[in-house]
């Protein structure tokens, strides 16, 4: 099925999480999209009005089937994503945060400055995550303006729904002589400059490319930074995205240099809105949880780079029971999987170990978290429905008004893991199947608003 969607009606069975905890699978359903890439309709078997749209299509020929084995589901939503570090992906986990950070992710983001260079590594990243079923995605870019400028370009160009921040950070006890804004002035005119140049992107009804302001985190900003940023966020009204209590290290700073956490304060600088991306949030506690829910701010989890680097488990079940807003993020290269699916792998994973907990010296009673687990529909519902949540976008799932984000899942692609059996399986066990196994082989079609962009 070679073709944008819009204008079209596809036919198939669609799966999708729209409600937390629940799969919901519209067998033999047709999906209508309009000429502007958003669904008009979604009609499943049992509606009187499928025989009626079904034959308008037909006879217009803008009917689309899907194949034997395709399901079509909702694109992917990575809410974490250091553009720069996609050269250095997988590689360089075995060192410590800070070490991580000087040694090879600061001198990798400095060669931005290169807009040849910029231009090679965000092509490749961009064509990798459409490849892998990401249609949408939060970038940080670096400090240069130029260079996360061309970012936005390519990621329009290529058809991404995207939020994107030039790097903010001037602190010169934390950052590099190389790496770092030459002064906060100059961090906070980038950042400006970067707002204004993205916000010209497009227009309004068909926008797919927004700002953000991004702090890098507290320790590599100064207070004044901090502090302007969130006047700038507000003066935007646009996003914000940051770290937020990640490590034992960054946590312990903040605790220090401010004497408080970083939850309270990034609420004290006016970053924490409902447009606001915190990624990780390990180390959060009640209170913490507490805030971010009143602020409607929302949390990157991105579980294989916490393994790496946080050396502990965001408790996910913990969150989504308080009704704080969650998705998930690769936190390339942090994680070293460029895959949503296999973060909601790892999701699963992690959220099983810090039930169960992991040393086996303890006795059984004693060694996890109880009511820790979370499932893959729930994983499915972060990667989904809870990642378009977060960034306040209509993405995520099928429905009247959403933009029509999708892609077609080939559970008989070659060269795939996954195995499915169509006499013993349900829908809902394909999904399971899909969130477990699937990788970008299984991936056929990727729309974003209706456009191929796979
Ligand atoms: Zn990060």
């Amino acid at each position: 099925m070679q073709s944008d969607a819009r204008g079209k009606t596809i036919r198939g069975t669609l799966i999708h999480t729209p409600v937390l905890g629940e799969v919901s699978v519209l067998d033999d359903a047709l999906v209508t999209v309009g000429n502007d890439g958003n669904i008009k309709q979604v009609t499943g078997k049992g509606s009187p009005s499928w025989n009626p749209i079904f034959q308008k299509a037909e006879q217009d020929g803008n009917l689309r089937h899907l194949g034997n084995g395709q399901y079509l589901l909702p694109g992917l939503v990575d809410l974490h994503v250091h553009a720069p570090q996609w050269p250095q992906l997988g590689k360089a986990l075995h060192l410590p945060l800070n070490d991580w950070l000087r040694k090879y992710t600061f001198p990798l983001e400095a060669k931005y400055e290169d807009l040849d260079f910029a231009r090679c590594s965000y092509r490749s990243l961009v064509d990798n995550l459409l490849a892998n079923g990401t249609t949408t995605a939060a970038y940080f870019g670096t400090i240069h303006v130029e260079a996360t400028k061309l970012l936005a370009d390519i990621v329009h160009e290529k058809g991404q729904r995207a939020v994107i921040g030039k790097v903010a950070m001037d602190n010169a006890d934390q950052c590099p002589d190389f790496y770092r804004d030459a002064s906060t002035t100059a961090g906070l005119d980038g950042s400006r400059t970067f707002i204004d140049y993205v916000s010209a992107l497009g227009n309004d009804m068909d926008r797919r490319v927004f700002a953000a302001v991004t702090p890098r985190f507290i320790p590599s900003c100064t207070d004044q930074l901090l502090a302007e940023l969130g006047k700038m966020a507000a003066e935007y009204d646009c996003h914000v995205q940051t770290h937020c209590s990640e490590s034992d290290w960054e946590h312990a700073y903040v605790l220090e240099r401010h004497g408080m956490k970083d939850t309270d304060s990034l609420d004290r600088f006016g970053l924490l809105t409902d447009k606001t991306i915190l990624a990780h949030s390990i180390l959060i506690d009640d209170d913490d949880m507490t805030t971010i829910r009143q602020r409607q701010s929302g949390i990157a989890h991105c579980p294989l780079s916490n393994l790496y680097f946080s050396h502990a488990v965001f408790p996910a079940r913990k969150a989504l029971d308080a009704g704080l807003k969650v998705g998930l993020g690769t936190d390339i290269s942090g994680g070293p999987s460029p895959s949503i699916f296999h973060n909601c792998q790892q999701a699963i994973n992690v959220s099983r170990a810090l039930e169960d907990g992991v040393d086996p010296c303890r006795a059984a009673t004693a060694r996890g978290t109880p009511d820790s687990r979370i499932n893959f529909r729930e994983a499915f519902w972060m990667a989904t429905t809870g990642g378009a949540k977060v960034l306040g976008l209509k993405t995520g799932r099928f429905e009247s008004g959403y933009v029509f984000d999708a892609m077609v899942v080939d559970t008989g692609a070659p060269d795939s893991n996954l195995v499915c059996w169509e006499e013993m399986d349900t829908p809902e066990d394909i999904l399971q199947k899909i969130v477990n196994n699937a990788d970008r082989h299984n991936i056929t079609n990727v729309w974003v608003q209706g456009n191929l962009v796979k």
